[in-house]
Order: C-alpha cells, then structure tokens, then sequence
C-alpha cells in the first residue's frame, strides 16, 4: 500500500513552495454563539500546518464547512467570525465562503471540485473531523493537484492507528454516550483490539435490556437489544457495564438504583460504584481510548460519573486519546483537556479510523499520491 503524502513530500513534489498557491481544507467547524465562537481550539489546531506552509513562501488558501447550510448562503453560518480569528492568529491566510453553502460540497460534484483547484498548485487536507465523509473538498482535489495530509490530520492518524494496530496492554476502550446505533461497528472493531471494554451513558440500558434487566423509562434503542445480546454472548474480552446507575425515581426526585431500575424510574448516570470501577480499570491500563460521556453530565447532578472517569483519564500513567466533541467538551469543563496525552478533533472520523483503519479522506491521498 502506498504512503500518505506528509508536507515534506508535497514541497518535494512541487520543487518549492515559493509563491504556490496551496488549498488547505482545515476543519473550522467551531461552536459558536449568536455570531460568537465560543471555542477557537479547532483554528489553533490548524496553524502549525499554515505556519509551515507560509513559512516555505506559500499563499494559504483555507476552506472549511461550518454547521449544516444544506446547500443555501444562509448568513447563520458565514465563515465571518472564523476569518476575524484566523486574521488574527495567523495573519495573511485566505478563507473561502463556507464550503457547505455549494450543495456540490456534500455531493461530491466534480464541478465544485474544479472550481476549488482552479489556480491552485496543491492541496493538503487538514480537516481530520471531515475525513470520514466522501464530501469534494476532501476527496476531490487530490485527483487534480499533488496532495499531502496537513501536521494536525498526520498525528491524528499515527495516534488512532497505533491505538488500533499496536497498543501498549492493557488496552481499555470507555465508551459512553447517547446511541448504541452510532457506536456498533466500533464496538465490533475495538473487541478484536482492546483487552476490556467499559460501556457508560445511555447505551448501557440497551446492554442492560439485552440482559434482560428492567430498565424502568430510561433511554434505549429496542432494536439493537439483539445485537447488544450477541455483543454480550461472543465477546473474548470482559465487557464492564455499571453496577450502579442515578438518575430519577418515578416521582421525579434524585434516586440511586442498582441493575435493575423500578418502573418509570429514569437512568441518567453511572452510579459511584461503577464510576469508581471504571475509574481502576482506567488507571490499571497502558493505553485508554474514551469516547462519550457517561451520562447526561450537561445536567450537574448527572456529571459525577462523567467526571470521575475524566479524572481518571487524566491521572493515569496510560496513554490516553479522547475521541470526539462531547467527551472533549467535558474536559475542558473539569479543566483536564492538558492532562491527556491527545484530544482527538474529530468524533465520529475517530471511531471510523479506529473501525475501519482508514477514511475516503486518506485514502483519496494515498490513491493519488506520486
Ligand atoms: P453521543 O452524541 O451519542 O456521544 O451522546 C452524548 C449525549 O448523551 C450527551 O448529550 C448526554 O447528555 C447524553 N447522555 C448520556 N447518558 C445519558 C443517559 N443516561 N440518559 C440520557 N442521555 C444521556
């Protein structure tokens, strides 16, 4: 299999960058607040790639999607902000108009893609968070100029590929959130890597349903109980599910449970005997994957499982990766985002790496790759 064109190799490539005009497609998709952006870590992530390039002589053209316009100029989501920040933080680096304001973006429309590399001599492709969508900006201009990842897009993809191919044991994968749904296929994938797998948020009650545990008015998915039951039946590996939960009694009042839940109670959170237990295995591993909170931690009386885990995460001698905006969010908000090893930009492109072992992004890179 060919290599991943690095910086370096697209500067071979072009002989020089000196007065190039370089497309960098970074991932600004920041949060933002009446007009505000409430976080600018994903620009800070990107300046080591535009440093490099503008330090080689090269005009930076960036480009990025932000919120969901489906196709429309809609004002809401114009890269203003964005471009007021970038201004500042990296002085002489051009911004497109919101790449998702062209419905070809999404659609991967070969005319939207010509439009993008007209007057450019190469492209790099920094946005990590979008690599797992076959959308134009990320698998398009490869195919037209001579490509290379950006320095943000290489480290997360030697992080999670050593997480998958060649983790130092034991390897623990937390995993917590909303929706069984989303996290399945990495589910599967990580049982083949990990030594033990611990399941928090709402998508223990599937687990537990799958058990045949009551589970009272909790969020579930009815119709991944089989898989859940499969997941359960097959795994090699210890599969830790809480042993306690809090959440809300039928009166509506804070209630702690064990594994079964009365009816109309509410699971909301781990209880504190699991988040102690899953804060050992956290801190018995040499390698920890965390991703989704583990329970509705946005509510404080339903942060303490959340937190006990983060803390763990950030105290351990292990290796620790934390995929994804939620768990990232609740980092920062306990003040641990510098305690861990990295903090990945990209939520579901993490999972799908770590699934799939590569993206149409990178492989869009490695298919055109000299
Ligand atoms: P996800 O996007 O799948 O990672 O889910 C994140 C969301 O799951 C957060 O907004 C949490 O509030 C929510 N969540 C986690 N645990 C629970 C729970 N037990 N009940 C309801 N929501 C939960």
């Amino acid at each position: 299999m060919k290599a991943i064109p690095a910086l370096k190799d697209l500067e071979a490539r072009l002989g020089s960058l000196d007065g190039k005009r370089i497309l960098v497609r970074t991932d600004f998709n920041v949060p933002m607040e009446e007009g505000r952006i409430t976080d600018d870590f994903r620009i800070r992530a990107a300046l080591p790639t535009l440093q490099w390039l503008q330090e080689r002589g090269a005009t930076v053209v960036a480009a990025s999607h932000l919120g969901r316009p489906k196709g429309t100029s809609d004002p809401k989501y114009s890269m203003d902000a964005v471009r007021q920040r970038l201004g500042e933080l990296a002085p002489g680096v051009e911004l497109l108009e919101n790449l998702r304001y062209h419905a070809g973006e999404e659609g991967n429309d070969p005319t939207f893609v010509a439009s993008l590399v007209d007057g450019i001599d190469g492209y790099v492709n920094d946005a990590f968070g979008a690599s797992h969508r076959a959308h134009a900006s990320i698998v398009g201009p490869p195919q037209h100029v001579p490509s290379a990842m950006g320095r943000l897009l290489q480290r997360e993809v030697e992080v999670l590929l050593k997480l998958r191919n060649s983790p130092q044991r034991p390897f623990v994968a937390v995993l917590g959130g909303a929706k069984v749904s989303d996290k399945l296929g990495v589910i599967d994938a990580l049982l083949t890597t990990v030594d033990a797998l611990a399941i928090g948020g709402a998508m223990c009650f599937t687990f537990f349903a799958a058990q045949g545990r009551s589970i009272g008015d909790s969020l579930f998915e009815p119709d991944q109980v089989d898989t859940c039951k499969r997941l359960l039946d097959t795994a090699t590996k210890p599969i830790h599910l809480p042993s306690d939960i809090t959440g809300l009694d039928a009166a509506g009042n804070y209630a702690t449970f064990g594994t079964r839940l009365p009816e109309r109670a509410k699971g909301l959170d781990i209880g504190p005997g699991s988040a102690a237990e899953f804060g050992d295995v956290v801190m018995d591993a040499r390698t920890v994957f965390w991703n989704g909170p583990m329970g509705m931690f946005e509510d404080d009386r339903f942060a303490a499982g959340t937190k006990t885990v983060a803390q763990a995460v950030a105290d351990t001698k292990a290796f620790t990766v934390v995929g994804g905006g939620d768990s990232a969010a609740a980092l920062a908000e306990f003040g641990l985002d510098d305690d861990v090893d990295h903090v990945s930009t990209g939520g579901g492109a993490s999972l799908e790496l770590l699934e799939h072992g590569d993206l149409p992004g990178l492989a869009a890179l490695r298919e055109n790759a000299a």
